[in-house]
């Protein structure tokens, strides 16, 4: 399982007390997940929330990207066609064949920029097509 996890504190909303919160996005069993996970220390106030899909909510993308920086997917090796890329992207993210090869141009050109799950999840799909892929920081 690939994982990322970040533990942020803020203001509880009914007692205005001390917060924490787990938020992190995993890669289990070929999906996607995200969740956020929190408690008040001063009041039974408690919430959970967890789901899976193509799409991580952009305020659990931010906390992650501000903890831990951004992670760079590159290809480690000439690629002779870009028509694998194209077809594991497509498999990854269910894009029109037109996002996929603005996508695939990137990757090729400078890389994509993402979450730390999110490109090791890009690298599973690209890698099942023999491609070979590097995740490094980005920061
Ligand atoms: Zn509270």
């Amino acid at each position: 399982m690939i994982t990322q996890g970040v533990r942020v504190t803020g203001r509880c909303s009914s007692c205005g007390g001390t917060t924490t919160c787990d938020v992190g996005q995993f890669f289990d069993h070929g999906m996607l997940c995200w969740g956020t996970e929190g408690r008040c220390a001063d009041c039974p106030n408690t919430w959970c929330e967890k789901d899976s899909g193509l799409v991580t909510p952009e305020n659990i993308r931010e906390v992650l990207l501000q903890a831990h920086g951004p992670a760079r997917l590159r290809l480690s090796g000439d690629v002779p066609s870009l028509v694998p890329v194209l077809q594991a992207l497509r498999d990854a993210h269910e894009l029109s064949l037109g996002e996929a090869r603005a996508r695939a141009t990137e990757l090729a050109e400078t890389g994509l920029i993402g979450t730390l799950v999110e490109m090791e999840v890009l690298a599973v799909h690209l890698r099942n097509r023999a491609i070979a892929v590097s995740v490094e920081s980005a920061a």
